[in-house]
């Protein structure tokens, strides 16, 4: 099977308050695109790359892509207004012969191939999507806006979901067509009523929105 990779980098990344946006703060001496798009490109499971980055930043991306002989990348598009959007434009430059598409958050960049491999097998067995997840350990909580604790929710069966996510291509295409809004792909597929399935995600794959974050993945590098 043909896969895709579409890897979307195009968040603005606000509250790292730096004068940049996310993909390019700088993760040890480097920008933080590097790794994720390094480890994308050198995965045996991987086909091709869709590189998605933020408007005004194409061309560093696609400099960064070429100095890192990063070669499986066909297409590097300016992502949209919210990652859905970013997801579209990539999902865009995808062939139609494309059989699998996997999307992942660039703000994630410790990317395994244990965890793609994971999100890839359920396909052949008939799943739409399959996403990875780490099961929810800590007591829940829904409370009001100043705080008053409002009750507790049962995290029985609740999952923290992550990326690399993994769909057929059809029914990627098809959910994106239908046009709901959704938090990530998955949340599109299943509102289009495909079958989505969560396997065991990786604590490593946390997504980088605080200079602390930043601070942990150098360190878990
Ligand atoms: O904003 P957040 O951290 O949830 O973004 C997750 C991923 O989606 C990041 O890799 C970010 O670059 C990407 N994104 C995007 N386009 C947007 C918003 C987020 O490509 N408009």
């Amino acid at each position: 099977m043909s896969v895709w990779a579409i890897l979307v980098a195009a968040g603005r990344g606000e509250r790292l308050g730096l004068d940049r946006p996310k993909a390019f703060a700088k993760l040890g001496d480097e920008p933080l695109l590097a790794e994720p798009l390094r480890r994308l490109d050198a995965s045996p499971w991987v086909d091709a790359i869709v590189l998605v980055a933020p408007s005004g930043w194409e061309e560093p991306a696609i400099l960064l892509a070429e100095e890192e002989g990063c070669d499986k990348v066909r297409a590097c598009v300016t992502g949209g207004e919210t990652r859905s959007d970013s997801v579209r434009a990539g999902l865009a430059e995808v062939p139609a012969e494309a059989l699998v598409v996997l999307v992942h958050d660039a703000a994630r960049p410790l990317l395994s191939d244990d965890v793609v491999e994971r999100v890839l097998a359920p396909l052949s067995e008939g799943w739409d999507g399959v996403v990875p997840g780490l099961p929810v350990g800590d007591t829940l909580k829904r409370a009001g806006s100043d705080g008053d604790v409002q009750e507790t929710v049962s995290r029985d069966g609740l999952w923290a979901v992550q990326t690399p996510q993994a769909f057929t291509a059809e029914a990627l295409r098809r959910a994106q067509e239908e046009g709901a809004e959704a938090t990530d792909c998955a949340g599109l597929v299943e509102a289009a009523g495909g079958r989505v399935k969560i396997v065991e995600g990786d604590p490593r794959l946390l997504k980088v929105t605080s200079p602390a974050d930043l601070e942990t993945v150098a360190a878990w590098r």
